[in-house]
C-alpha cells in the first residue's frame, strides 16, 4: 500500500527522491486510530482527535517539497497534529521543533514518534509566538491555515530562510512560500489552494 501511495504522489509531481524514500521509510498507519488503519495509505485526510485531521499525504509531501529540506537544518513546525510531518522532516535528517496547541494532540503524538525512535523538540503552546529561545530557524513550516503571516515566525526566520504557509481564514487557503530577503524584507510566491484546520491564535487547551 506504501509502494502504491508513492507511485502517486509521483505521478501527482512529487520528484524529490529523497521526499519518495522518507514516505516509504515512516509507517502512516501508526498516526491514525486502528479502524482507519487499512486507509492510512490512501490519499485522504482523516480524524486525529480533538476535532483536528491529519494533512493528506500528497499535501504533506509538496509542503516539504517547497521547503527544500537540506540534512542538518533547523526547522520549526507549527501544528505537530498526528506528528507525520514531523517525522517526515526527522526521516530527512532535520532537527524539528513543532507546535501543537492541542494538550491531548501533543501528548500522542509524542508517543508515536518516540515509539518510532526520532527525535524532535516537541513543544506545547501558541504557534503564532513560535519559539523565540531556539530562533533562528533555516525554515518554518505551517501545517495549519493561518489568517495571516504571524510576525513572530518571520523574525525567527534566518535571512534566506524559507516558510511554507497556507494562507486564509476560510474552508480554503492558498498555499505560499516565503523567503526572508533582508530583515525589513520577504518575498511570496503562490503555490495554488488547499484545505486545513484553521491556525488559531491564543486558544491553547
Ligand atoms: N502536521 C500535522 C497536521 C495536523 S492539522 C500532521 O501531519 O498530522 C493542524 C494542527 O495544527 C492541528 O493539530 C491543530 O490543533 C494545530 N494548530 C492550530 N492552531 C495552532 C496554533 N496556533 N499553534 C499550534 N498548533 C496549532
Amino acid at each position: 500500500m506504501r509502494k502504491k501511495l508513492i507511485i502517486e504522489l509521483r505521478e501527482k509531481g512529487i520528484h524529490d527522491e529523497k521526499i519518495l524514500s522518507a514516505f516509504d521509510a515512516v509507517p502512516r498507519h501508526y498516526f491514525l486510530d486502528n479502524v482507519f488503519a487499512e486507509q492510512a495509505y490512501s490519499n485522504i485526510a482523516f480524524q486525529i482527535g480533538s476535532g483536528q485531521t491529519i494533512s493528506h499525504p500528497y499535501t504533506v509531501a509538496f509542503q516539504t517539497q517547497l521547503l527544500e529540506v537540506k540534512k542538518g537544518d533547523k526547522i520549526l513546525e507549527i501544528g505537530t497534529g498526528s506528528g507525520f510531518q514531523t517525522s517526515i522532516l526527522c526521516e530527512l535528517g532535520v532537527k524539528v521543533y513543532s507546535i501543537e496547541r492541542h494538550k491531548e494532540l501533543h501528548l500522542k503524538a509524542k508517543r508515536v514518534i518516540q515509539h518510532l525512535k526520532y527525535n524532535p523538540r516537541l513543544s506545547f503552546g501558541d504557534g503564532f509566538k513560535g519559539l523565540p529561545a531556539f530562533a533562528p530557524f533555516d525554515k518554518v513550516i505551517i501545517t495549519c491555515g493561518a489568517p495571516h503571516i504571524p510576525q513572530a515566525l518571520v523574525d525567527q526566520l534566518k535571512i534566506g530562510g524559507i516558510m511554507i504557509i497556507p494562507i486564509g481564514e476560510g474552508e480554503e487557503q492558498q498555499m505560499k512560500r516565503i523567503v526572508k530577503i533582508s530583515d525589513t524584507e520577504i518575498e511570496k510566491e503562490d503555490y495554488g489552494v488547499f484545505k486545513f484546520v484553521p491556525m488559531l491564535e491564543n486558544k491553547v487547551k
